[in-house]
């Protein structure tokens, strides 16, 4: 089956007692049970409820996984996935993960005794130094937040393995329409549903795929034992936005090729990060694992000022944080997503004053570069 026929037919049945083609969204918290441990498979909303449950197989047939998990929010998400570990465990992670990540791991986590340290895994051979005896994990993100780095997930993949190290990769920037992390040998997959899989800007959520049967039950029981849950009705409104994802994403990506281009011809942008850019430092890494390049692209203006100045003077791209959505957003990394990393490490990792981020929405390409256009000749 096709990736656009997956995303509209996987996991999804008419319901038997009625006919509905569309899923109905279960709003119950329980189940009658026919006879003392005898029931339908369902026995009370946090464990499973029949709606997510279709989520969630939809979601592991489009990442060519065994098993989907649906959780509150990305960061929910993410929380179970560092529950796999256990005081004194070690993690490495990209340098320019998601900013939640970051505080996640670093201003959270780490008071349980959870080890972390912030890794440029785009260098194999930096990953490969920073592994102790201790390490239980690899979280790679890419293309990462906001620097569109690119690290090779085979590589990763079989250092891993070699070392019985959890790989863990967030691909909410590419998708499983771009990108397909366990095809390479990655244990745990995870999305920030809440973006492109929704895609309309309109709920929270947060997709785990895997194939190990061993880590989906633990991954369950965490699920079920701290709650972390997606409602049905956000399950719901995250299949209806799946049904798009291949058109959407098709025109995120044809619309970014051509705005990094143009933002590429200009003079009053210092730097254009967009790995489908064949200047781009890691392209043809992200030609050969990836299927498209993506709707998201950051560039640098120079200056704080300058950046101010471009972003008050947007007018069809709100200054909004997320990404994904079918509208353009711009967002300013240094003060939004990433203002919970240190300055002096924001620099290290690339986050500069004049770093501007836009999520490239599927409205007429000429009309977002005109915006752009406007916005630049103000600077
Ligand atoms: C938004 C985001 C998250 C967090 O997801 P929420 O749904 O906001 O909790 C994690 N990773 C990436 C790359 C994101 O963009």
């Amino acid at each position: 089956m096709g990736f656009s026929t997956k995303a509209i037919h996987a996991g999804i049945e008419p319901d038997p007692t009625t006919g509905s083609l569309m899923t109905p969204i279960h709003l119950t918290s329980t189940y009658a049970q026919e006879d003392l441990g005898r029931n339908k498979g369902y026995e009370y909303s946090r464990v499973s409820n029949p709606t997510r449950t279709v989520l969630e197989k939809n979601i592991a047939a489009l990442e060519n996984g065994k098993e989907g998990l649906a959780f509150g929010s990305g960061m929910a998400a993410e929380t179970a996935i560092f529950q796999l570990l256990k005081s004194g465990d070690h993690c490495v992670v990209s340098q320019n993960v998601y900013g939640g990540t970051y505080r996640l791991a670093k201003l959270v986590l780490a008071d349980f005794g959870l080890q972390f340290d912030f890794i440029d895994t785009t260098d194999l051979a930096a990953v490969k130094s920073a592994l102790k005896p201790n390490t239980r994990m690899v979280f790679i993100e890419t293309p990462t937040n906001p620097t569109m780095e690119i690290t090779d997930l085979r590589a990763v993949a079989r250092l891993a393995q070699s070392r019985k190290i959890i790989s863990v990769v967030d691909n909410t920037f590419a998708t499983p329409y771009l990108q397909n992390p366990l095809d390479f040998g990655i244990d745990i997959v995870l999305h920030s549903a809440t973006k492109y899989l929704n895609g309309h800007s309109d709920m929270l959520g947060g997709l785990v795929v895997l194939n190990d049967a061993k880590l989906t039950e633990r991954l369950r029981f965490i699920q079920k034992s701290t709650g972390g849950i997606l409602s049905p009705f956000e399950a719901w409104m995250c299949l209806r936005g799946i049904k798009t994802l291949a058109v959407r994403m098709a025109r995120h990506d044809s619309n970014a090729t051509e705005v990094a281009a143009f933002l590429n011809t200009q003079r009053k942008v210092k730097k254009v990060n967009y790995p489908g850019l064949v200047g781009h430092p890691q392209h043809r890494l992200a030609k050969k694992q990836m299927r498209g390049f993506g709707g998201m692209i950051s560039f640098d203006l120079g200056s704080l000022d300058k950046a101010k100045k471009f972003l008050k003077s947007v007018r069809l791209c709100a200054l909004a944080e997320s990404l994904g959505g079918v509208e353009s957003l711009i967002s300013h990394p240094a003060t939004m997503t990433h203002a919970s990393v240190p300055p002096e490490e924001r620099l290290r990792i690339g986050v500069t004053d004049g770093l501007v981020r836009i999520s490239v929405g599927i409205e007429d390409l000429e009309d977002i570069i005109d915006d752009l256009k406007q916005a630049l000749s103000k600077i």
